[in-house]
């Protein structure tokens, strides 16, 4: 009977119709119109915070395979002594990759702490490398770190990632990825303007093609009045004498480089 009486009430009473007009006014206009576009533009706000602050984490720390002291086996540098700090990750997949052990794992690192294991060298030559190491957005900030230490500062990369924002005072050593890497769609062209007279590139070659397409290259971006050029045979698959023999052959302004590191020690060994 009661609630009988309540459906009467609220299908025919002048106030239930008056809450019904004002449920549907918050319904279907208020929320739809003004609620909605605040909390979604609040939602982009959070997110965009999380991931600014997040960018700010990664860059105050970076992802370490080794830190060590050796003697520099490739570049204008061989035979220095040199401190590596290669960091960890590389989304290419070279066919002939030497650093394979460097794709995962490693250490997460606080910069400051990466500064203080480099300076215990006492060593003023410094190269970072990978893996890729503009692969992690922390490495530009390294690198000015390192310069700002007055250290000489080189960066190995493949050539992949944008060049232009890495320090002007450090030294580029960019490979450009031949066809026999397996990688050569993968290189950043646009990098070639931003290399000057205190960079190198770097050609690994695998065999004769590579030599052919790395000559083709070399003339096609004028390299050898740019900056060095280094052509180094992967080790154990092209010999060195025909690689000199076509190079004098063809008048080529570059120079040979072995991995000298290879010869010293055993080429399986690490951290040197
Ligand atoms: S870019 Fe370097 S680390 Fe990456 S796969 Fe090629 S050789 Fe290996």
């Amino acid at each position: 009977m009661a609630a009988a009486l309540l459906d009467a009430f609220f299908d025919h009473s002048p106030l239930a119709n008056f809450l019904r007009h004002v449920r549907a006014f918050f319904v279907h206009i208020l929320i739809p119109r003004f609620l909605c576009p605040l909390k979604r533009r609040f939602n982009r706000i959070q997110s965009r915070d999380v991931v600014s602050f997040s960018m700010k984490a990664m860059a105050q720390t970076l992802q370490i395979t080794e830190i060590f002291h050796s003697i520099q086996g490739e570049s204008t540098r061989v035979g220095q002594p040199c401190v590596f700090v290669r960091l960890t990750g590389c989304p290419l997949r070279c066919t002939w990759c030497d650093t394979e052990y460097a794709f995962h794992g490693g250490e997460t690192i606080p910069l400051e702490t990466i500064l203080d294991r480099v300076q215990s060298y006492g060593c003023s030559l410094v190269e970072v490398t990978g893996g890729e190491p503009l692969h992690q957005p922390g490495a530009l900030v390294l690198l000015q770190k390192l310069c700002d230490a007055g250290h000489q500062v080189m960066i190995e990369t493949s050539g992949a990632f944008d060049v232009s924002g890495i320090d002007p005072r450090v030294s580029i050593i960019m490979d450009v990825k031949c066809p026999g890497s397996g990688m050569t769609d993968r290189m950043r062209w646009a990098n070639m303007e931003h290399l000057s007279q205190k960079d190198e590139v770097k050609f690994v070659l695998k065999d004769q093609a590579d030599y052919e397409w790395g000559k083709d290259i070399i003339q096609h971006y004028g390299l050898g009045d740019r900056c060095a050029v280094l052509l180094s045979p992967v080790f154990g698959s092209l010999d060195l004498q025909p690689l000199a023999e076509w190079i004098l052959r063809d008048r080529l302004p570059v120079r040979v480089q072995v991995q000298l590191h290879k010869l010293i020690w055993d080429p399986e060994t690490r951290g040197v």
